[in-house]
């Protein structure tokens, strides 16, 4: 158990607090908050997981009121044993002074029902907690949320209650009782379930609709379950989206056979809200075309609500909009078979590592796989192309068998087509990260080297099981292309 740092903070010849045991875990999970009357008054909430309780100093009185967001600062996990712990922390002791129980409760993981399935360490990873308290005073569904844009190894977090039927005005005071709280305004038709998807920040200017209208027939994903992907991995994909020029692939009505709507959306519509950021760029014909730049969660999720299933981005940015930062090879299937795409995306990673050139690899989300790698010369999308030329020649002339580079699809014949063409200046590719609109809402994403095997399947990662993957690791495998 994680009580070391509990246990080193602590003299307990001193303290009356309770050792550093690991407890058993309840048949149903507590929380408590501790009134923590220390240097600077401040309320720790603790949750319990995993067989401690995971904490947080909240500096404010949590609230019942979901307009007010409390700073919460992660901290270090306490023994089960302390949720009954009150009383005086001595003088020049760790957290000196007077603690009370503010409130306790059992509570429930919300992040247990929803597709993903998350234990409560695993969303802490993840950084998006929601439960539902069964307190005196702390009753409905909170969230917590890790807040964006933060050092590493920062633990500031956001403590947000939901709209639900126990949320009240701050000026009500907490431990009143509960009395309903309208959730739903004229422009958000569903707007009281999108918010307890998406309770960060910026959300404010969003309004969502058709949250039930199903997107991936085949998988059952829902509009609201696109949304609160594209919410929950934001903090991923927006280094990837941020200053480039972006298409969307819009499907308003979702992946329904043949004759649904699927098309490519390059300029921003003028009825679009004044302040989604548009590049006016000139296209080929010489007419202007205002591309959408992705740079913020809020400007992200309004596209989705649009229909956008998939973000393609250019290969460079708005400050040297000539001079790509990464250069693609598209290891693109075809009618290949998998353990092809795999030893020539091995093979490619051999040649490049001979050079000493960092590659990175994710799934494109469908059949093949992406290599990427970051471009630092000087030179633009001519130099980049012309070199990802030579390297893809060199490639294809160790694994004629299993490689062209032949751009005629009948001539490729059962060959792994490596695609270098879109490293051109206007073309777009597809970022870590984003869904795919092809059944089982796959997601482009971001492998290690080593899982690049035979038993490699790109199609288990989808919308559904992403989370849990992420959860896992400690830092985004492509986090160093950029
Ligand atoms: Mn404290």
């Amino acid at each position: 158990m994680a009580l070391e740092e509990y246990k080193a903070k602590r003299d307990f010849r001193q303290t009356r607090e309770p050792v550093a045991k690991p407890g058993k875990a309840h048949r149903r999970p507590i929380f408590v908050v501790q009134e923590h009357h220390a240097r600077r008054l401040h309320y720790d909430l603790r949750l319990e997981a995993d067989g401690v309780l995971k904490s947080w100093a909240v500096p404010k009185q949590p609230s019942m009121d979901p307009t007010l967001k409390r700073l919460a600062v992660e901290v270090e996990d306490h023994p089960l044993s302390y949720a009954t712990f009150k009383g005086k922390i001595p003088e020049g002791q760790y957290g000196a002074g007077m603690v009370k129980i503010w409130d306790h409760g059992t509570y429930e993981n919300v992040m247990a029902s929803k597709p993903q399935q998350l234990t409560v360490s695993e969303s802490i990873d993840a950084g998006h907690v929601e439960f539902t308290l069964h307190g005196r005073k702390l009753r409905g569904t909170f969230a917590l949320v890790r807040m964006h844009g933060q050092p590493q190894g920062k633990k500031n977090w956001l403590l947000i209650k939901m709209k639900d039927q126990f949320a009240r005005p701050e000026s009500d005071g907490a431990g009143q009782p509960p009395q309903p709280m309208k959730s739903d305004s004229p422009e958000k038709p569903s707007g009281g379930r999108i918010s307890r998807l998406t309770p960060t920040p910026p959300a404010n200017r969003v309004g969502f609709s058709n949250l039930d209208k199903l997107m991936y027939p085949d998988a059952g994903t829902t509009k609201g379950d696109v949304l609160m992907y594209y919410a929950r991995i934001a903090t991923r994909l927006l280094p990837f989206l941020r200053d480039r020029p972006a298409t969307l692939e819009r499907l308003p009505d979702g992946l329904r056979g043949s004759n649904a709507s699927h098309f490519w959306q390059k300029n921003t519509p003028a009825s679009y809200p004044s302040w989604i950021p548009r590049a006016a760029l000139p296209s080929g014909q010489g007419k202007t075309v205002n591309y959408v730049l992705v740079n913020d969660p809020e400007v992200l999720l309004y596209l989705v609500n649009q229909g956008t299933l998939t973000f393609h981005v250019w290969l460079s940015r708005m400050k040297h909009l000539d001079r790509p930062d990464f250069v693609l090879f598209d290891l693109d299937r075809g009618s290949a078979s998998f353990d092809d795409v795999v030893a020539v995306a091995k093979e490619l990673h051999r040649l490049l590592e001979d050079q000493d050139i960092d590659a990175y690899v994710k799934t494109s989300g469908k059949s093949g796989l992406h290599v990427l790698v970051p471009w630092h010369e000087d030179g633009g999308y001519g130099q980049a192309r012309s070199w990802a030329e030579s390297v893809a020649h060199n490639l294809v002339n160790t694994l004629r068998e299993k490689a062209t580079i032949e751009r005629s699809k009948a001539k490729r014949g059962s060959r792994v087509y490596v695609d270098v063409m879109q490293n051109a200046k206007g073309l777009h590719v597809v970022p870590p990260y984003v869904l795919r609109a092809v059944p089982g809402a796959p997601v482009s994403t971001p492998l290690r080297w080593n899982e690049v095997t035979a038993a490699l399947d790109p199609a288990e990662f989808t919308l559904k099981t992403i989370f849990r993957r992420l959860a896992r690791q400690k830092r985004d495998p492509m986090a160093n292309l950029l």
